[in-house]
């Protein structure tokens, strides 16, 4: 999708709005009441609003790489803290995928530069849990066979 035709479709999405409410832009500027908080994996195959069938103004949403939430990441904890504190959501998902890149570029043991740092968090669960998450990985097996 080149940026030109980004453009394009922004400027249809507006008119198809507008021709379905034409105080939708107006509506959505008095501010926003979303009962749900979604953090979920930036993975372009995964949005929020389309898996959820929600319109906009419905869901407050985070996205990172494998849809993780790290107590010294300022930018999650900041969203979460708004989330609830301000916007009052009444629930909070974290949304996790399959065939997420994140986790599968985690658990190779390559280096990845400045990824590093970030994936090292499922790293460590995988380290730390290895044995167990083997065990669950072999009951899903039978489950599914
Ligand atoms: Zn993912």
């Amino acid at each position: 999708m080149d940026l030109n035709q980004v453009f394009i479709n922004n400027e249809k999405w507006i008119q198809d709005k507008l021709a379905l409410d034409k105080n939708y832009f107006d509506n959505l500027a008095k501010g926003q009441t979303p009962e749900v908080l979604y953090i979920g994996c930036s993975d372009s195959r995964v949005t929020a609003e389309e898996i959820m069938g929600a319109e906009a103004g419905e869901v407050f949403v985070h996205r990172n790489i494998a849809n993780m939430v790290i107590s010294i990441d300022l930018n999650v904890m900041s969203v979460i803290n708004f989330a609830i504190d301000h916007l009052k959501v009444k629930t909070v998902v974290v949304c996790g995928h399959y065939y997420c890149g994140g986790v599968k570029a985690a658990m190779k043991q390559e280096d990845l530069g400045f990824l590093n740092p970030w994936l090292r968090n499922i790293r460590d669960v995988y380290r730390l849990h290895k044995m167990y998450l083997m065990i669950l990985k072999m009951r899903m097996k039978n489950i599914t066979n």
